[in-house]
């Protein structure tokens, strides 16, 4: 992938403050209506974060930075989770100033457990992980086949779109959306779109 892990982040702060009122759109529908506001703080405090660090650092490192800032800048169930999935994603890519399918498959997995383990959640509840999980098992599935890293994140983004259509179908059994029951219904759950969201601007980024 050309380009750093530093801008590759800046582009998905970019993609989610610009989202920032459709992401707190759907969360006013079945949560309390501030995810977007709650992620646009985060990568605010991100960005802020990144400019003091300098685009030098390999993807370890910028991800370490981009975790620990979302669990001190987020209040809301988002930011420790997604803080925690960029953590996790940091170790396997520790060193490493260019990203390939092997190491983004570690990352990609390394994130998911961190997610799970932190908010014992599992796929089919209405949350992100009805777009991470599919997206990471079509990534492994066009690895496997030897597909090039933007062929895999094609298949990732692919499933993790479909991942967000899903959502629309099930009645949320984690997070504040489950106090909804079967009212949850038919809206697409706001952290699985902002997953979409970041796997999406990290293909337009690859294939810049
Ligand atoms: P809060 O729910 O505290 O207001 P946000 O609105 O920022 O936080 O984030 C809500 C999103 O967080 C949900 O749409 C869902 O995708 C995700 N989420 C909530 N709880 C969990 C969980 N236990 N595991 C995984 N994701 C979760
Ligand atoms: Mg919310």
């Amino acid at each position: 992938m050309k380009g750093s892990a530093y801008e590759a982040m800046a582009a998905i702060g970019q993609t989610i403050i610009s989202n920032k009122q459709f992401l707190t759109d759907l969360d006013a529908a079945i949560g309390d209506g501030d995810h977007g506001i709650n992620m646009a703080r985060g990568f605010e405090a991100v960005a802020t974060k990144l400019l003091s660090l300098g685009p030098d650092k390999d993807i370890g490192v910028i991800l370490k930075t981009v975790g620990m800032t979302l669990i001190s800048s987020v209040g809301g169930a988002s930011g420790p989770l997604y803080g925690t999935a960029f953590l996790r994603a940091a170790s396997p890519s520790q060193g490493k100033f260019e990203l390939d399918t092997e190491t983004a498959t570690l990352m990609l997995a390394a994130a998911i457990t961190g997610i799970k383990d932190r908010g014992k959640a599992s796929r089919g509840e209405k949350t992100m992980l009805d777009v991470l999980e599919p997206a990471y098992d079509a990534f492994v599935a066009g690895a496997a086949e030897q597909k090039s890293l933007i062929e895999c994140l094609e298949f990732a983004c692919e499933a993790a779109r479909q991942g967000v259509e899903f959502t629309k179908t099930i009645v949320a059994t984690k997070g504040r959306a489950s106090y909804l029951g079967e009212r949850s219904l038919g809206h697409q759950d706001p952290g699985a779109t902002s997953s979409y969201l970041m796997l999406q601007t990290l293909l337009e980024f690859s294939r810049r």
